[in-house]
């Protein structure tokens, strides 16, 4: 077999398709940098937005998969973040419908649940109300109908379920198709595997910042006007590249972990939200053939690339299935796939408490013309960005258009969730000229979604590629 992250075209990009001076680099090319560069290059501001790995192959990648409004930040009275986000949510569905699903969620209710039955009615309600009633469901079951809608699910104690709409997302191709989309105004360059270092402001106001090609090795030393940084939980390592910003942290980053496994081990119709003792939600969420199961909450301090699930995150996920789905026996031998990602919490002031860490973003400017950007949701990038690109498309006497991201996106990726064609030379070709993959561990991993047992794809691609 050939080496996965052999390249696909041996030329540094940095060589052919950068200038020395760029009005405006964005550094991080998860969906918060994707939607600065769609929003920016809509408005005709020149921008080159760069990525140390492959587009969206870090926390953007490695979310819950939904977009959605937040239920339970109901309970820490973030009406406006639900409230955006709802209204994200739904946009969303009619931009993208190839990508974004709504989706029925049952809330199982025990008696002894933290949330009792009235208390999930009023929260369904009220979520419903902050949509302006454009969520396409809103109601409960009875503990027939819930045994009867959730296979497996535990009998004892069973009072019945909430059940509200929420979408499922591909979070990576969205990122990617949000990039793509950015690619058809002229003005937009997008470059992976490309880090970002050593950045100084000069007397004139521009930033000087080396750029080196990770898989190549070459550097080039460009100028730009703005610089926004939209590194995600990188952002507090990120920062220390420049010396003038007395840069202190402003992360208390998360980890976060899901499981995989096959639909046939637990055949769920519909998502089921599960509210373990611990005050924390599980999501289990059936995609296609597979089951989705997560999230933990475990703290990091160092190495936020790449993260895997901690033994004991894996643990916990299994036990509360188990716990919930008494008879469908789970155990660790059923997984088929695991993934990590870190949020990137921002502190509140005190920055003590994971739990009451603010889930909104905050935008900071700690030398003008340079703009960091951090926190949010996947499901509010199109807003967040926002704050930052009124600005600059105003410092070039142009007016603002907020509406401009409210259009569909104009290229689909070959691959997503909900549609897995067969593979072929011709979408393999599409795939290299249109999806950006550098080496062909990306067009594998993340273009053709092959899961880690799949070999077809890597065959297909050793011997018509390499
Ligand atoms: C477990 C989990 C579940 C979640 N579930 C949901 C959900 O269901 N719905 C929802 O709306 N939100 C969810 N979120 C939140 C959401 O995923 C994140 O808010 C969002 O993806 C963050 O995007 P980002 O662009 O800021 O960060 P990232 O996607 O991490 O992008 C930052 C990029 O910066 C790059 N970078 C770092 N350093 C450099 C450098 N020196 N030079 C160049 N590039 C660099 C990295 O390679 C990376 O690609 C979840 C998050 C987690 C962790």
């Amino acid at each position: 077999m050939g080496d996965r992250q052999q390249l696909i075209h041996q030329v540094s990009p940095l060589e052919t398709m950068v200038e020395s001076h760029i009005n405006t680099l964005i550094v991080g090319g998860g969906i918060v940098g994707a939607g600065v560069l769609r929003d920016l290059s809509l408005h005709g501001v020149d921008c080159l937005l760069v990525d140390k790995k492959d587009f969206s192959s870090q926390t953007s990648q490695s979310s819950s998969k939904m977009l959605h409004g937040g239920i339970r930040y109901l309970e820490n009275f973030d009406f406006n973040l639900v409230y955006e986000a709802l209204h994200e949510k739904n946009l969303w569905l009619k931009l993208a419908p190839h990508l974004v699903k709504e989706n029925r969620f049952y809330l199982p209710v025990f008696k002894d649940s933290l949330r009792p039955m009235w208390m999930v009615r009023v929260g369904i309600f009220l979520y419903d109300l902050l949509s302006n009633f454009q969520n396409a469901t809103r109601g409960s079951a009875t503990k027939t109908e819930t045994i009867a809608c959730i296979p497996h699910i535990r009998k004892e104690n069973l009072k019945g379920s909430g059940i509200y709409s929420d979408a499922i997302v591909d979070d990576g191709k969205l990122t990617l198709e949000v990039i793509m989309d950015s690619l058809e105004n002229k003005n937009a360059k997008a470059i992976s595997y490309v880090s970002a270092n050593s950045i100084v402001k000069s007397k004139s106001g521009k930033y000087t910042c080396t750029l080196l090609d990770e898989l190549t090795g070459i550097e080039k030393v460009v100028t730009c006007d703005n610089l926004i940084i939209a590194t995600g939980p990188f952002t507090d390592q990120f920062m220390k590249n420049i010396p003038e910003v007395k840069w202190t942290d402003k992360l208390l980053p998360s980890k976060g972990s899901h499981l995989w496994i096959a639909k046939a081990d637990l055949n769920l119709p519909n998502p089921v939200v599960l509210t373990p003792k611990d005050g924390r939600v599980i999501f289990v969420i059936p995609h296609d053939d597979r089951v989705l199961i997560g999230t933990t909450e475990e703290k990091v301090e160092e190495n936020f690339f790449d993260v895997t699930p901690s033994k004991d995150e894996i643990k916990y996920l299994i036990h509360n299935l188990n716990e919930f789905f008494p008879t469908a026996n789970i155990d660790e031998s059923k997984i088929q796939s695991s993934f990590a990602g870190i949020r990137p919490l921002v502190k509140e002031d005190d920055g003590a408490n994971l739990g009451k860490t603010a889930r909104e973003h905050k935008v900071f400017q700690p030398m003008k013309g340079l703009y960091v950007i951090v926190g949010g949701k996947l499901t509010t990038f199109r807003t967040m960005s926002q704050e930052i690109t009124s600005l600059i498309v105003r410092s070039h006497n142009r007016a603002y258009n907020p509406d401009k991201t409210k259009r569909p996106l104009r290229v689909r990726c070959q691959y997503n969730f909900f549609h897995k064609p067969d593979l072929s030379s011709e979408i393999i070709n599409k795939i290299i000229h249109r999806e950006l993959p550098r080496t062909y561990d990306d067009i594998r991993k993340r273009r053709a979604l092959a899961q880690n047992t799949d070999q077809k794809i890597e065959e297909y691609l050793y011997k018509h590629t390499i």
